[in-house]
């Protein structure tokens, strides 16, 4: 089953509000859960840690996907739709920097 950021958004409200609806609009503590997480990206860059044989503790793979989670729980305390954001973000970027790829030329 296709897995969209759309999807991603809407699984983790409803994981939220099942399990700790308190933490739902909590900011600032995703904000510095994302930093942390990015600092634990860092490092396994810097040792090259990929994923091997579907293990992904320790690796690149792991840590982005944990980048990517804090990413959407900071959007979903604002509401906000990121794939919608990304398309407008996208469509400033294709005039400010003069892109000749649209985001719907890719199927
Ligand atoms: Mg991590």
């Amino acid at each position: 089953m296709e897995l969209t950021i759309r999807k991603m958004q809407k699984y983790l409200n409803e994981k939220y509000k099942r399990t700790k609806p308190e933490e739902m609009k909590n900011t600032q503590r995703y904000f510095l859960k994302l930093i942390e997480e990015v600092g634990e990206l860092a490092e396994v860059i810097r040792k090259e840690q990929r994923m091997k044989d579907d293990n992904i503790k320790g690796t690149i793979e792991e840590e982005i996907s944990d980048v990517l989670y804090y990413v959407l729980m900071i959007a979903n305390t604002y509401d906000i739709d990121l794939e919608e954001c990304f398309r407008k973000k996208e469509e400033l970027n294709y005039v400010r920097y003069g892109y000749t790829l649209k985001i719907d030329d890719i199927q």
